[in-house]
């Protein structure tokens, strides 16, 4: 299907790149696009090697994780996809990363308080930890849905990130600015005292 192919496309552009960048370790993370008018996913599948990813290796499945197209398992995080999805109906791509440095605040389950410009137009604001839960559980997508009602992303605790957008480029691009900030953050506290941007004391 036409659309399906440019968003195969899109995803698979966006995973290779998030690999080289150094965001996902060995074959950690995923990312998918939504396609309303089925209300399918199109994702990344499971612990696939980025270096030899293609475009067929791309999966499409419903929201209840049945394969609509595609040879391999979908990512074993797709019902985090599919709740986000389901919740929160202005999203069109998620961004699942363990970028060293954000998920080391995950891992301490510690928020990054608005200390950088780019967190208010990206992530709009500060970044929040949205509870554990089990890997592969909707659970997962359920904990972070009330903060990514109000944000473009979240540390999920002893996990890694969750980054959201209207499309997979603006949700790359959210999940290369939250782990901006986390080494930004991570550097300023070792060198001072990092102070918050005025009028986003909350
Ligand atoms: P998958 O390879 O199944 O997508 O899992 C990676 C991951 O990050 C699990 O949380
Ligand atoms: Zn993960």
């Amino acid at each position: 299907m036409e659309g399906l192919t440019r968003f195969k496309q899109a995803i698979l552009r966006a995973a290779k790149k998030a690999y080289r960048e150094k965001l996902m370790a060995g074959t950690s993370g995923n990312m998918s696009v939504f396609f309303p008018e089925r209300k399918w996913m199109i994702i990344t599948p499971s612990s696939y090697d980025y270096e030899i990813m293609e475009e067929k290796d791309i999966v499409v499945t419903d929201l209840e994780g049945n394969v609509i197209e595609g040879c391999h398992r979908p990512s074993s995080e797709w019902r985090m996809h599919a709740e986000i999805y389901r919740h929160l109906p202005h999203v069109g791509a998620v961004v699942h990363t363990h970028s060293p440095y954000a998920t080391s605040f995950a891992v301490n389950h510690q928020e990054i308080p608005v200390v950088l410009i780019e967190m208010i137009p990206f992530l709009k604001g500060k970044l929040e930890v949205s509870p554990y839960a089990k890997q592969g559980s909707a659970q997962v997508g359920l904990n972070a849905v009330p903060i990514l009602t109000r944000k473009n992303a979240c540390l999920m605790a002893n996990h890694g990130v969750v980054a959201v957008g209207d499309t997979i480029e603006s949700a790359y691009m959210n999940s290369v600015y939250v782990e901006d900030t986390a080494k930004i953050y991570h550097m300023a506290v070792q060198s001072g005292t990092p102070v918050v941007i005025p009028g986003y004391e909350e």
